[in-house]
């Protein structure tokens, strides 16, 4: 029987069901496919040259560009954080950065044929707002001189609501930003203990003050179920807080547990104060039905919307994007990335900058592009990308239209694929017929999963990735 065609307007009106034996069954290790192939696949063996031509192809194109601005440092660490990230209080560090940054910007320069153009701009971290004041517009006025800014471009920006004062946030509203996004986490003291970041009710209040008072859009507040301390009852009092706070936007993240890759987080199997399993489950469960019942449209994964933001607007239109940062609403974009450990994206490749600041700025004082790592893309592995980007953000694949663009019968070539489905599709979390596959409502919390079944390098192993619920 065919399927339903799908009617993104009325399904974000509809809740996903959170079947807690669901989610044990395929709470497995995998990518979170913020890219295709993933980051595991980027190489310093990849031929640099073959790097920057793409880039150079792609960027003469003249097309608006989405850039990333990263800023590594942060004054203390908070224990589960998995970021690229400097701990330094040192602010006087961030003078020397900003030097390596606008150096890295003007080795860009001779890749556009004219005057780039920014749609859409994210200063990172880190924490951006480690910046002080003057620097932040420093920073601001060296975009400014190579880039233009569309009329209508999004320009966002990561706040640390502890140790911000109105000035920073007026100097980033001076810089063009018009979006925030407030790492929030846990308002519950004893898990704010735990993980090394207290931040009152209080500090949070006044950054969502300020940056309604200076004019900016959508705000996002950052929250992280599954953090050591935290119980039914204190993730309630943290989600009563929130919705009285009443962000556009959250992004509520499943805490990843990778202490191979972040060594602080062993500090939480020291102190044994991790959440059992069955617990970050019952708290994903809490997240979604309050804040469904509250109104927000549930966007996808880990993201919920007012159903008036633009990032719902941008899913029920089928415009959402997923990149580095989550999930966005600007399609097809190019991505340039500024700043160490920055990932750009082009139409044949990934790059990604020197990892540590040392490396960094002596690549730019040499007048290198501070490209160190990549990955060029096969037809293959973009015929992928389009499949495994179309399934996180749009939830349907036509297999009709994929065929045409692909050239290619797509039941017949992906076969194996949509075969590894059946088990999905046994538990009605994916919907398939002759000519359409669609994920349900039910099926959202599990789009990793589906994804995974059309990645050629994915190997299944402890070690390598969070899981993915
Ligand atoms: S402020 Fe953000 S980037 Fe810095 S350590 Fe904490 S979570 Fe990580």
């Amino acid at each position: 029987m065919p399927i339903e065609t799908a009617n993104a307007a009325s399904e974000t009106e509809m809740l996903p069901k959170v079947r807690l034996d669901l989610v044990r069954k395929y709470n497995v290790p995998g990518p979170r496919y913020t890219s295709y192939p993933t980051a595991v696949q980027f190489s310093e063996a990849t031929p640099r040259e073959g790097l920057l031509d793409d880039a150079r192809a792609d960027f003469a194109h003249g097309e608006d560009l989405s850039v990333y601005v990263h800023i590594p440092f942060c004054e203390t660490l908070c224990w589960y954080c998995a970021c690229n990230t400097i701990t330094t209080k040192d602010h006087n560090r961030a003078v020397a950065y900003l030097d390596a940054l606008e150096r890295e910007i003007a080795l860009w320069v001779p890749f556009f044929k004219n005057r780039p153009r920014i749609g859409q701009l994210h200063f990172g971290g880190g924490t951006p707002t480690f910046l002080r004041p003057q620097e932040i517009e420093r920073l601001g006025a060296m975009i400014r001189a190579v880039f233009d800014f569309a009329p209508d471009a999004e320009v966002s920006v990561e706040i640390d609501p502890r140790r911000l004062t109105a000035a920073h946030v007026e100097a980033f509203r001076r810089a063009g930003a018009n979006r925030v996004s407030l790492g929030v986490q846990d308002f519950d003291a004893g898990a704010q203990h735990a993980i090394n970041r207290v931040q009152t009710l209080e500090m949070t209040a006044d950054a969502l003050r300020w940056v309604r008072e200076m004019g900016y859009g959508s705000v996002n507040f950052d929250l992280i179920y599954g953090l050591p301390g935290q119980t039914e009852e204190s993730f309630q009092r943290t989600l009563d807080a929130v919705e009285a706070l009443a962000p556009d936007r959250m992004a509520v993240f499943s805490y990843a547990h990778v202490p191979w890759m972040r060594p602080a987080q062993k500090i939480f199997e020291r102190t044994g104060t991790l959440p059992s399993p069955e617990l970050k489950l019952r708290l994903l469960k809490l997240v979604i039905e309050r804040l469904t019942a509250a109104g927000y449209a549930y966007v996808g994964l880990d993201h919920f919307a007012r159903p008036d933001n633009e990032l719902a607007a941008a899913w029920r239109a089928g415009r959402l994007q997923r990149n580095f940062q989550g999930y966005s609403t600007k399609a097809g974009l190019s991505i340039l990335g500024l700043g160490v450990t920055s990932i750009s994206q082009t139409a044949g490749a990934f790059r990604q900058n020197e990892k540590t600041v040392d490396a960094y700025s002596q690549r730019v004082a040499a007048g290198e592009i501070p490209v160190s790592r990549g990955v060029l893309l096969s037809d293959e592995d973009k015929r992928r990308r389009e499949i495994i980007m179309r399934i996180m953000c749009d939830r349907e694949l036509d297999f009709a239209a994929l065929g045409g663009r692909f050239g290619v019968d797509f039941s017949q070539r992906y076969a194996p694929e949509l075969a590894r489905l059946a088990p999905l599709v046994d538990d009605g979390l994916v919907l398939m017929d002759a000519g359409h596959l669609r994920v349900p409502p039910d099926g959202w919390l599990f789009l990793r999963n589906i994804a995974m079944a059309f990645d050629a390098y994915f190997v299944p192993a402890e070690g390598r990735h969070s899981r993915t619920v």
